[in-house]
This record gives C-alpha cells, structure tokens and sequence, in this order.
C-alpha cells in the first residue's frame, strides 16, 4: 500500500463514520472502478434516473453506465432549447434517484455546495427519492469555513473554463466576487444531515475527481 492509500483509508474512514452520524449513508472505495460497482448494486434496473452537472460522474464512468439502457434518463443535455431544458430540471425533482458530486465535504461529514442556478441544490434539498453522491479525496476541507474558499478559488475557475463563464474567475484564478450574469454562485448550501435518514448516499473515492 502507498502512503497515499494509507492515507486515503484513514481519513475516508474518518468522514464515512462522520457522515453516518449524521444520517448519511456512507461508504468508501479505493477507485473509480469499485464506485461504478457500487452504483450498479444500489440502483435497480429500470430506476428513473437523473444528475446535476458534475465532472465526478464523468470520469468514473457512470454517466456513461447510467445511459446504457438500464434505466429511464432524464437527461438536460438532450433536450432542446430552454423549455425542454426547464422541463428537464423539473422532471428530474421527481426521479428515483438524483446523482450528483459535491463541491466541498467537512471532515466531520458536512457537505457544502455553491450553484448558479439551483437546480441541482432543489434536488439535493427535496425531492427524489435518492440522491447518490459521488466524490473524491480532493474535496475535503477540514473545516466548513474552508469550504466556500475551496469552492470559489479551486472548483469556480475551472468550472468557468469548462463552462466558458466569462467571471473574474477565469481571468485571475480566485474568487471576485461577482454579481455578473455568469456568476456561478447564486446558493451556498450546507448539508449537515440527511433527513430521511438514508435518503442521501455518498461514495468517497480514494482518488483525486472533478472539481
Ligand atoms: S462569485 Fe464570481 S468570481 Fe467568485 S467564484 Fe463565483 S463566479 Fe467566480
């Protein structure tokens, strides 16, 4: 084992009974690979299925596996022009189960988002059955007040290239702290326990995901 897995398993171990304290059902992997297993024994064939906009769910694969065939997608990136895409978003409070990454995790089990929109916090908050959180090592922070610092200085400029946000963001790298029409932080949420108990599901994965 490296010293990276080492330590992966510690402090994984550390947020997962965190986590379960609060409500929270929780479970580390050591990859990409054995999350993806995951998934396929937790969500039943034939699930109405959506996720918010996440690099995570990419780069493990399970975007990919959950367009299979399996199950019903709702999928926003298919729909045509903003009604359809409303449409979408509103479809998708109603699913089986909602997957999503999540911007920060406090290292006692808390975990904190920042959206532009709100659509993926609405599902986080209320709403589908299940929500299915997948998320790597990089996105823990000791503290909640780390958090929004993570958020707004690591994942928004990056998030701002991939989007093509034009934010202060992509042009220094740190949060300006914008009202601009590209601002992609409307909502800071902290999720400091899942109620009903269970209702969120988080998959820490010993790797480096996403944003
Ligand atoms: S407030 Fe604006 S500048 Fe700051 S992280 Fe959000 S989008 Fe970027």
């Amino acid at each position: 084992m490296t010293p990276r897995e080492a330590f992966n398993n510690i402090l994984g171990g550390e947020v997962i009974n965190n986590l379960e304290k609060r409500g929270f059902d929780a479970r580390y992997v050591s990859t990409s690979a054995e999350a993806l297993e995951q998934v396929k024994k937790m969500v039943p064939d034939g699930s109405l299925v959506s996720w918010g906009g996440t690099m995570t769910l990419e780069e493990t694969g399970i975007k990919e596996y959950l367009k299979s065939g399996k199950y019903d997608v709702i999928d926003r990136a298919a729909a045509n022009g903003p009604d359809e895409i409303r449409e979408a978003y509103h479809k998708a409070l109603n699913t089986d189960y909602y997957f999503m990454s999540t911007n920060a995790i406090t290292r006692d089990g808390i975990l904190v988002n920042i959206d532009g929109n709100g659509n993926r916090l609405a599902a986080l908050i209320y709403g589908p059955e299940n929500i299915i959180i997948v998320a790597g090592m990089n996105k823990i922070v000791n503290t909640e007040e780390e958090a929004v610092p993570r958020i707004q200085n690591t994942a928004s400029p990056l998030n701002a290239h991939r989007l093509g946000r034009q934010t202060p963001c992509l042009l220094t790298g740190s949060c300006g702290d914008c009202l601009s029409p590209d601002s992609m932080c409307s909502h800071t949420v902290a999720t400091r326990r899942s109620h009903p108990k269970g209702r969120i599901k988080v998959i820490l994965v010993g790797e480096s995901l996403g944003y």
